[in-house]
C-alpha cells in the first residue's frame, strides 16, 4: 500500500499502569508510526454455487491492491475449517497473496483442532487468528473436551509448532488475535479486555485485528490504553463498511455493540436511495481519521464485495499501485 501516515498527534502520557520495562514514551511513540502501512481484507468461504461464481471477480479485485494478506473466515454455517480450507487452497490456486486462517475454539473438540492446524499447516498455511467463536444462542461455556478460550488456542498452537520447529526454515507462523476497541460484550471491563491481550501477548500473539467499531476515539483511546499497559504487537484496525442501516444494526446487535444514534440519523436522513453511498463516505471518513493519527494499518471486511471495497478504498484514497 502506498498509503504514508502522517505523525501522530497525540499528547505524551505516563501511566501508572505502564510497565517497568524499558517503558519509553518517546520510543514507543515513535516505533506506531509505521514507514509503510499494511492493507489486508477479510473474506468468507463462499456458500452457494452463486457465491462461487464471483470468487475470480473478488480476488482479481483484491490482488489489484497487492494485500499483505488476506484473512478467511471459519463458521458453522461454511463447514467450520472445511470452508476455510478449501477457500484457502483456492485464494493459493489463484493468487500469490499470503492467507491467514480463522480458527475457532468453537469449531471442535481440542483433538479436532490439533487435526485441522497441522492440514492447515501441510497445505502451506503459515498465519492464523486464534478466536473462542461466538457461542450459540443460550450457550454460556464451551462444552468438555473444547479449549475455554483463544488464550488456549495460543498455546496449542505455539505447542505444535515448537513439536515440528524443523519445518519452519521459511517462516515461522505468525498468530493474529481478536481485540475490542468497544469492549467485548462478555467482559466486565475495559481493562479485563487489556489484560486478556497482554495475556494473548505473553502467550505469542504476533498481531490483533480489532472488531468493528463506529467511533475513530474507541480505537485510538483503545490502542493508547494497550500502549500504557504494555501491549506492543500491532493492533489492526478492522474496517468495516457501513453501506445499510439494517446490516449496521445486525453488526452492532451481533457484536453486542450500540451504533452511535449520530450515524443512525445521517443513514436514516439519507434515505433508501442514499444510505449506501453515505455509508460508504462515513466509513472512508473513519478510516481516514485512524490511518492519520497512526493506526498502522487496517483490516476491510470485504463480505466478498469487489464493488463495495474498491468504492470504499477510493474514498480513502488508496488506489491498486501500477502494475508492470
Ligand atoms: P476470548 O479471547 O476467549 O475472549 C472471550 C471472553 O472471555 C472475553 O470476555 C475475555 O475477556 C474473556 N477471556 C479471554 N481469555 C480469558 C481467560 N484466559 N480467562 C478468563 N477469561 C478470558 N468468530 C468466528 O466464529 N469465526 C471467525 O472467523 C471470526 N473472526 C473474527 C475476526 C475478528 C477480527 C474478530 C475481532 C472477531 C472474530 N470472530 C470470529 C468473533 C469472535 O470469535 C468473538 O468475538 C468471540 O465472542 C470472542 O472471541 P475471542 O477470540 O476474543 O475470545
Amino acid at each position: 500500500m502506498n498509503a504514508t501516515a502522517s505523525q501522530h498527534s497525540a499528547k505524551r502520557r505516563f501511566s501508572a499502569s505502564a510497565p517497568f520495562d524499558s517503558f519509553d514514551p518517546v520510543e514507543t511513540h515513535q516505533a506506531q508510526v509505521p514507514s509503510r502501512t499494511s492493507l489486508s481484507f477479510e473474506v468468507m468461504p463462499p456458500r452457494h454455487d452463486a457465491d462461487e461464481a464471483k470468487i475470480d471477480e473478488l480476488l482479481a479485485t483484491l490482488r489489484s491492491y497487492n494485500p499483505d494478506y488476506i484473512s478467511v473466515t471459519s463458521s458453522r454455517n461454511s463447514g467450520w475449517l472445511e470452508g476455510t480450507a478449501r477457500f484457502i487452497e483456492k485464494i493459493d490456486a489463484r493468487t500469490r497473496i499470503p492467507t491467514l486462517a480463522h480458527l475457532a475454539c468453537t469449531a471442535g473438540t481440542r483433538g479436532e483442532l490439533i487435526g485441522w492446524i497441522n492440514r492447515l499447516m501441510d497445505s502451506g498455511v503459515r498465519g492464523f487468528l486464534a478466536l473462542r467463536g461466538d457461542y450459540a444462542e443460550g450457550q454460556t461455556g464451551m462444552p468438555a473436551g473444547y479449549l475455554p478460550h483463544a488464550t488456549d488456542l495460543i498455546s496449542l498452537i505455539r505447542t505444535l509448532e515448537n513439536d515440528q520447529r524443523a519445518r519452519f526454515g521459511a517462516g515461522r507462523l505468525a498468530i493474529g488475535v481478536a481485540a475490542y476497541p468497544s469492549g467485548h460484550e462478555e467482559s466486565a471491563s475495559k481493562d479485563e479486555d487489556i489484560d486478556v491481550l497482554l495475556t494473548k501477548q505473553r502467550l505469542g500473539a504476533d498481531f490483533a485485528i480489532t472488531q468493528l467499531f463506529f467511533d475513530a476515539e474507541d480505537y485510538l483511546r483503545f490502542a493508547e490504553r494497550a500502549r500504557l499497559a504494555g501491549v506492543r504487537i500491532p493492533l489492526i484496525p478492522g474496517i468495516m463498511p457501513m453501506t445499510s442501516l439494517a446490516r449496521l444494526r445486525r453488526m452492532g446487535q451481533l457484536s453486542g455493540l450500540n451504533v452511535p444514534a449520530r450515524l443512525l440519523s445521517r443513514l436514516e436522513a439519507a434515505g433508501p436511495e442514499g444510505e449506501y453511498q453515505t455509508g460508504l463516505d462515513l466509513t472512508a471518513e473513519l478510516a481516514r481519521t485512524i490511518l492519520a493519527a497512526g493506526a498502522g494499518g487496517m483490516h476491510v471486511y470485504t463480505f466478498n464485495r469487489p464493488d463495495t471495497t474498491t468504492e470504499l478504498l477510493d474514498r480513502i484514497g488508496i488506489a491498486p499501485p501500477p502494475t508492470g
